[in-house]
């Protein structure tokens, strides 16, 4: 065939000429575009030949090299995979086939810097070549072929292209790109390892590039960039090394890598110094097929709370990077998850806009989620020795001995963010509660799940009772849970800041209702006996005009006086209405700048309390109610309106 002259398709050309204008930014995708097509290329081959092996011709080895002349100005990336005949590279060369590509096209505005943020994101496949180089010659053979059917394609990537038959030996597909003058600086063996380090170190194919060596050179400058010998530059010295790792570390089989091997990675990829805690490798197979990565670090990072922070997920299509911090892949309540998704579905022009959209993304977003669960929950389980029922600790496998302990590690880093997903996932609500730890007033350390706590439950007892404070301490020294000491009813005590807010969407677990021990009129049920009870209701009869006054004292201040049995040694405390926010959460919000409505809180008085019994009749009611009140806003960590005020008051008492 004598050179011919071809029209590119009109969506080609709206492409290539945008591609040719307006992309700058992110210049260095080209080369990840253009290997990747040349690991396509293998990968056809290599399914080809599973029933021709023929095809493989003397040359079973799969490479892509990469080759630049600076006086050429070229830069060259070979592969010896499937090529192309005559008419598929007018076919795919000439025209875009691909739905997805041909909708991006049809989207874009026109607007040159807009749409190069676009394309950016996008890639463009073949095209993108374009963008560092002002000519493309592509010469192939399509394997299987004989070296006169060799094809030569040149394009100036304007309107047109032209097509001729050339003689070529080898198997394969050249794409010679002309670099256009500023992008002289990817004829650089530096520069090319580089971009292949950062996206396509993971192909499994190996890319190839010819060894270099000084020639006559001499230190001059030991910083730059080539090391700063000068004179006779360097030369090639026709050796070949491969400068990709050229193994995608998840696409082998699980048995065949070593727990170093997948520590390094991990290191490789989050830029951790610590080995993770533990992680999941599988091969997901069904209606959206990928494989999957997932580590969870020993350590959270700095930002953790950066509720902005960006999914740890590194995004691959058939083992060609895409895109970091996939956000889509992961919900905000997993960001600390490290690791790489690999699909098989997904188109590699995938953008973040499309993935948001994308129902393979959805199913791999829940498909994640559920392995880190499972993840999570399997250390769970292994925490602790347990005791099996007649007393003996279970023998534990050296497997199960690894995990001792991991779970409450993870916890301690990041449980409080796991608390998120109960906000947000609600579709996995039930297993996050399980996940949930807590101290407790039997328990110092932060270990006590509503399970453990449930079977520890009193006889009679219908709540699980807790407790939310700023520390451990003030948690366990609030006058709230008196009567829950003297009575030996445990209360898990709270004290993560996100502790209030998720338990708004937890409102019982396994069918046993929570309650805050400061919420609500108290109540134990089942828990007090008659006596107590009439006890109880005596004295709030008795006491009615004490308490009349006490709120008339007070009306500035607390919505409502009562008379509490839950109180043993303290005078009085606070407690907010069953659906009020508490005390402690607005002034959290308040701290934090955002708007939280002025709670006014119930005071609830014991009767049985000395302090108590000396209102009746006192000259010094008003000083000794205001006194109640500020005293048990202290004991539960806010401060009084007017501390100044409250100093004097009990000053006068004291002298
Ligand atoms: P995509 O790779 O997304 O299909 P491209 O524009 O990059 O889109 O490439 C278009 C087509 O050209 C490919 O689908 C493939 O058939 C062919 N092609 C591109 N590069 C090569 C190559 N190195 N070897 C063989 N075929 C290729």
């Amino acid at each position: 065939m004598s050179k011919q002259t071809h029209a590119f398709q009109a969506e080609v050309a709206q492409l290539l000429h945008l591609v040719t204008h307006s992309l700058y930014s992110n210049q260095e995708i080209f080369l990840r575009e253009l290997i990747s097509n040349a690991s396509d290329a293998c990968d056809k081959l290599r399914f080809e030949a599973l029933n021709d092996t023929a095809l493989y011709e003397d040359a079973p080895d799969l490479q892509v090299r990469l080759s630049f002349d600076k006086t050429a100005k070229t830069l060259t990336i070979t592969d010896n995979g499937i090529g192309m005949t005559a008419q598929e590279a007018i076919d795919h060369l000439g025209t875009i086939a691909k739905s997805g590509t041909k909708d991006f096209v049809s989207k874009l505005s026109g607007d040159q810097k807009s749409d190069a943020q676009l394309i950016g994101q996008f890639g463009v496949g073949f095209y993108s070549g374009f963008i560092v180089a002002d000519k493309i010659t592509v010469e192939t053979r399509r394997a299987g072929a004989t070296p006169s059917e060799g094809v030569r394609w040149i394009s100036g990537g304007t309107g047109d292209f032209e097509v001729e038959t050339i003689t070529r030996a080898e198997r394969g597909t050249s794409v010679i790109l002309h670099l256009r003058e500023e992008a002289q600086e990817y004829a650089n063996t530096w520069k090319l390892k580089e971009i292949v380090g950062k996206y396509s170190d993971h192909i499994s194919l190996p890319i190839l590039m010819e060894k270099e060596e000084w020639k006559d050179g001499e230190l001059i400058e030991p910083n730059n960039e080539e090391g700063g010998r000068k004179p006779g530059g360097m030369v090639k010295t026709g050796e070949w090394e491969t400068i990709n790792k050229a193994s995608a570390l998840w696409t082998r089989p699980k048995k065949d890598i070593s727990d170093e091997q997948y520590a390094d990675f991990y290191k490789q990829i989050s830029r951790d110094f610590e080995a993770p805690l533990t992680w999941t490798h599988n091969r997901v197979e069904g209606s959206t097929e990928y494989t999957q990565l997932l580590y969870i670090p020993s350590k959270a990072p700095q930002d953790l709370w950066n509720r902005d922070k960006k999914a740890g997920i590194k995004l691959y299509v058939k083992r060609v990077f895409i895109m970091d911090e996939a956000e889509a892949l992961m919900p905000s309540y997993l960001r600390f998850v490290k690791g790489v998704v690999d699909s098989a579905d997904l188109p590699l022009n995938v953008s973040r806009e499309l993935l948001q959209e994308s129902r393979d993304v959805k199913a791999i977003r829940e498909g994640c989620t559920k392995r880190v669960l499972s993840m999570l929950e399997d250390l769970a389980k292994h925490d602790k020795e347990t005791e099996s029922t007649d007393g003996v600790t279970d023998v534990l496998s050296d497997e199960d001995k690894a995990k001792l302990g991991q779970y409450s590690k993870f916890y301690a880093e990041f449980g409080a963010v796991l608390k998120e997903g109960l906000g947000e996932d609600f579709g996995n609500k039930d297993r996050l509660s399980k996940l949930l730890r807590f101290a407790s007033t039997t328990s110092d350390t932060v270990s006590v799940s509503f399970a453990d706590y449930k079977a520890r439950m009193k006889e009679g007892q219908d709540a699980i009772y807790y407790i939310t404070a700023d520390t451990l301490a003030a948690a366990k020294n609030s006058p709230q849970l008196e009567v829950f000491k003297k009575k030996g009813i445990e209360v898990l005590l709270m004290t993560d800041r996100v502790d209030e807010w998720a338990l708004n969407f937890v409102h019982e677990f396994d069918g046993t209702p929570l309650q805050s021990v400061a919420k609500g009129a108290f109540d134990l049920g089942k828990l007090q006996d008659e006596e107590e009870k009439k006890a109880a209701e005596d004295a709030a009869e008795t006491f009615k005009p004490v308490l009349a006054k006490l709120k008339e004292a007070l009306k500035d201040k607390a919505e409502d006086v009562r008379v509490t049995s839950r109180l043993v040694d303290s005078p009085a405390c606070l407690v907010v209405t069953d659906d009020g926010m508490s005390m402690q959460l607005a002034r959290m919000l308040k701290q934090a700048g955002q708007s939280a409505p002025e709670v006014k809180p119930v005071l609830e008085v014991n009767p049985e309390h000395a302090l108590v019994k000396k209102l009746e009749g006192s000259v010094h009611f008003h000083d000794l109610a205001h006194i109640l009140f500020d005293q048990a806003l202290l004991a539960e960590g806010g401060l009084p309106a007017d501390p100044a005020a409250y100093v004097k008051r009990v000053n006068s008492f004291l002298s």
